[in-house]
């Protein structure tokens, strides 16, 4: 704890109990405030036309993408996000760290001052690249570890790497993921489905078995689910069943890792504008009108999650565990 900090909880404990909460707050210097601007007022933000609405231009990517190859390029925070020190000293894993809301976390928790390990396949080093840059912008530890999280022997060689390199785990986030559409299942293969399952289901019960003991009380587990885990489209019927198997462990992990100390909760986006999207998630036509049908007329945009990743995170959350955060658009979902 820096020593001005100390001063503070010493000052608390000691004068705390008679102080009023002006009084307390006065006593705290803005650094332990936060140094947020407060006093100019912030014009209201319409959420319908705050990003590119549909109709998006026409496009495709071979499997599995690249944010920097999209049109619009997608928002993940590079330009807006402004951290205030929540996680300041933290320690995280994130899978698909390269983009979507993979990068939008891996930004955001640099930014709230934590080092950040990401995962992702060797194709997507251009992503990567950026994202270790904006990690090291902020003036903390980035460290990329590619590699295929279809493999149980990986997964494992991935925790342990991460722990060595950053010096410990706080914070695991298992977001990455597979989704293909198929119009029937008549068109799904074997191959397809056993990669979704690998991908989707296999992986991050390696990831957290490997993670586990190394998880201190006040560490905490993210997955990233789906709207489609509650209401699956028809052409997604592989993905969407994972993703209903990834809310269904966050709830019975939850319940285990309670007595730990150690919290697991689940991210449910809406229809958001990422690489995997264009990339065989979602048909080309359904791309060009991608969250039309969301209340809010649009799809939403990575950076629209960050704030959740770092909620559920954070200190403040302590008592947020075995739940999933939705930002669907309006959409219903969870
Ligand atoms: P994205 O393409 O940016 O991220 C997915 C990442 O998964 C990729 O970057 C890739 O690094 C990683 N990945 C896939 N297969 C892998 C493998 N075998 N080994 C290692 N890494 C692999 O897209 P995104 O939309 O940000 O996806 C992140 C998560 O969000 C996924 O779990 C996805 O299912 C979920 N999700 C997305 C949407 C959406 O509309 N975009 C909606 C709901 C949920
Ligand atoms: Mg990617």
């Amino acid at each position: 704890m820096p020593d001005n900090e100390n001063a503070i909880s010493r000052r608390l404990m000691v004068g705390g109990a008679g102080l009023g909460l002006a009084a307390i707050a006065a006593a705290a210097p803005a650094s332990a405030q936060g140094s947020t601007d407060t006093a100019t007022p912030k014009p209201l933000q319409d959420p319908t036309t705050k990003y590119p609405r549909p109709p998006y231009p026409r496009q495709t990517q071979p499997w599995p993408g690249l944010a920097g190859k999209m049109d619009p390029k997608p928002d993940h925070g590079e330009l807006s996000y402004k951290g205030t020190g929540r996680l300041t000293g933290r320690k995280a894993l994130i899978t698909g760290g390269d983009s979507g809301m993979g990068r939008a976390a891996a930004i955001a928790y640099a930014r709230e001052g934590a080092d950040v390990a990401i995962n992702y396949l060797p194709a997507e080093e251009a992503d990567a690249r950026e994202v270790v840059d904006l990690i090291r912008a902020a003036g903390r530890k980035a460290v990329p570890i590619p590699g295929d999280l279809r493999d149980p022997a990986f997964c494992r060689r991935l925790v342990d790497d991460a722990v060595r390199q950053l010096g410990g785990l706080d914070i695991l986030v298992s977001n990455a993921g597979r989704q293909q559409s198929r119009a029937s299942i008549l068109e799904v293969s074997d191959e397809d489905f056993d990669a979704t399952m690998k991908t989707n289901i296999y992986a991050p019960f390696y990831l957290i078995k490997a993670a586990l003991p190394n998880m201190k009380p006040g560490s905490a587990i993210i997955a990233t689910t789906s709207e489609q885990a509650y209401d699956p489209s028809p052409d997604l019927y592989d993905y969407a069943q994972t993703k209903a198997a990834t809310m269904n462990f966050v709830k019975s992990l939850a319940k285990q890792f309670g007595p730990k100390g150690i919290r697991v909760n689940g991210v449910a986006p809406g229809p958001i504008w990422t690489p995997l999207q264009v990339s065989g998630g979602a048909s080309e036509g359904k791309v060009v009108t991608f969250g039309a049908t969301a209340p809010l007329g649009r799809a939403g945009q990575p950076v629209e999650l960050a704030g959740i990743y770092v909620r559920l995170a954070e200190d403040d959350g302590s008592y947020t565990t075995g739940n999933v955060y939705g930002a669907g658009g309006g959409q219903g979902q969870p």
